[in-house]
C-alpha cells in the first residue's frame, strides 16, 4: 500500500484540481442539473446530474478508493443499491442471502421471490451443509452481511466468495456495519461491496445514502449504466454532505470502538444481562475469525436481557442519554429492539429461525463519553 492508499489520506486529501476557477480545498457544491454542451457532437464528461455529477463521482471514486474497488454507484439510499444489486440479474435468477440479513434486504429479496423474479434462498452461512444444499443447484448471486444483523454472527467472507464462484456466481457483501476502515470484502474475495452510507460513512444522521462498488471495471460500468437508466443516483448535495463526514471517518470509528469495546466488556459483568454479542469479546463464537478478516470489532454490539419483553420495556424507558430509534454509525448511541424495529418486516418464525428474541437490543455506539454511556445503561437496569 503507498502512503496516498492509506484510508486517513484518502479521505483528507484536497482536491483543488476539481475547482479550477478559484482552487478550492473543500469541493464546491454542482447543484446543476444540467451542463453546457461545446456543440451538438461532443458530449462533455458531465451533461446531466442524474447521469453523471461532478460530487457525485468525487464520491465515487472516494468510495472506491476506500474499498479497492475500480468503480460503481452511488444511490439515494442503501436499499437503492440492494436494488441495485437485483437490477442487473436476470429474471429467474437464484440469490442465496444469510437468514438473519438486514430487515430491508429480506423484506426485498422476500418480495421479488414471491413475485416469481428470482429463487431466493434464505440460509444459516456458518451451516456448511445447508449452504452447500442451497449453492447445490448454481448461484447468481450470494448476499454476505458480516458482522450479522442484529446477532453479530461472524461468517468466513474468504470461503463464502470462494463457494459462490464455484457455484458460477458473484458475492456480494454488505459492508455497511465494520466500513472499509474495519473490513475490505474486495480483497476478501467478493466481486460487490454495499454500504447504506447513511451510517457510518454520513456519521451525521442527517440524509440517507448508498453505494454499490465493484472490483471489476465492467461490473462496475454495468452498475453506473443501470443506476442511471433507473434513476437510483444519489443527490449532489448529499454527496457533498457524505464527503464532509467521510473526513473523520476512521477518527469516528476509532473513539466509537473503543467504546464499545468498554461497554462490551462492562455489560457482560451485568447480572441483568443473559448473553452479549459483540466479536471483539474473546467469548464470542465469531471472535478468531473476526480478528483475522477484520482490522477491528467495530462499534455494533448486541445484548440480551434476562428478564423477558416487560424487563425490556421498563430498561428502555428510563434511559436518558441513549436513544430508542432505529439507525446506526451516526455520532449519538441509539438503542432499537430488532423483533419489533428493524427486523419487523421479518415474519416471526424467521426471527425465531435467526434467533431473533422480543428481548435482544442492538447498541450502536456513539461519540459521547463512555463513562456517561454506561452511567445512563447503570439507570436503565436500575429500573429492571
Ligand atoms: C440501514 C442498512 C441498510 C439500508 O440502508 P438505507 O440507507 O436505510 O436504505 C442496508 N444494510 C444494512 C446493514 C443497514 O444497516
Amino acid at each position: 500500500m503507498s502512503r496516498k492508499d492509506r484510508i486517513a489520506t484518502i479521505v483528507a486529501g484536497a482536491r483543488p484540481d476539481l475547482d479550477p476557477a478559484y482552487g478550492s480545498i473543500s469541493p464546491p457544491l454542482w447543484s446543476s442539473d444540467t451542463f453546457r454542451w461545446p456543440n451538438p457532437d461532443d458530449k462533455p464528461d458531465f451533461d446531466y446530474s442524474r447521469t453523471v455529477n461532478p460530487n457525485r463521482a468525487l464520491l465515487v471514486d472516494t468510495l472506491a478508493a476506500l474499498e479497492g474497488a475500480t468503480g460503481g454507484a452511488v444511490t439515494g439510499s442503501g436499499q437503492a443499491a440492494a436494488l441495485l444489486a437485483l437490477l442487473r440479474l436476470p429474471l429467474g435468477a437464484r440469490v442465496v442471502a444469510p437468514h438473519d440479513c438486514y430487515g430491508g434486504t429480506y423484506r426485498l429479496l422476500d418480495a421479488f421471490r414471491r413475485q416469481g423474479k428470482i429463487g431466493c434462498t434464505f440460509v444459516d452461512q456458518n451451516d456448511p451443509a445447508a449452504l452447500d444444499a442451497a449453492l447445490s443447484d448454481g448461484v447468481d448471486l450470494l448476499w454476505i452481511e458480516t458482522p450479522s444483523n442484529p446477532l453479530f454472527r461472524i461468517v468466513d467472507v474468504g470461503r463464502l466468495a470462494a463457494a459462490a464462484h464455484a457455484a458460477c456466481g458473484l458475492a456480494i457483501a454488505d459492508n455497511t456495519f465494520l466500513t472499509p476502515c474495519r473490513q475490505r470484502p474486495l480483497d476478501l474475495g467478493c466481486d460487490l461491496v454495499l454500504h447504506s452510507t447513511t451510517k457510518a460513512l454520513n456519521g451525521h444522521g442527517d440524509l440517507f445514502g448508498g453505494a454499490l462498488l465493484a472490483k471489476d471495471a465492467a461490473l462496475a460500468e454495468e452498475l453506473a449504466w443501470w443506476s442511471n437508466a433507473g434513476g437510483l443516483n444519489g443527490a449532489a448535495h448529499d454527496c457533498a454532505q457524505i464527503m464532509r463526514g467521510l473526513r473523520t471517518l476512521p477518527l469516528r470509528i476509532d473513539r466509537q470502538e473503543q467504546s464499545a469495546l468498554r461497554i462490551a466488556r462492562w455489560l457482560e459483568g451485568q447480572e441483568a444481562v443473559r448473553a452479549v454479542h459483540y466479536p471483539g469479546l474473546e467469548s464470542a463464537p465469531g471472535h478468531a475469525l473476526a480478528a483475522r478478516q477484520q482490522s477491528g470489532p467495530g462499534f455494533m454490539l448486541g445484548f440480551e436481557l434476562a428478564g423477558g419483553g416487560e424487563a425490556t420495556r421498563r430498561f428502555l424507558a428510563a434511559l436518558d442519554l441513549v436513544s430508542l430509534a432505529s439507525s446506526l454509525g451516526g455520532f449519538s448511541t441509539l438503542i432499537c429492539v430488532p423483533a419489533t424495529m428493524t427486523h419487523r418486516g421479518m415474519p416471526p418464525e424467521a426471527q425465531r429461525a435467526a434467533g431473533i428474541a422480543e428481548d435482544l437490543l442492538r447498541l450502536s455506539v456513539g461519540l459521547e463519553d463512555a463513562d456517561d454511556l454506561i452511567a445512563d445503561l447503570t439507570r436503565g437496569f436500575a429500573a429492571i
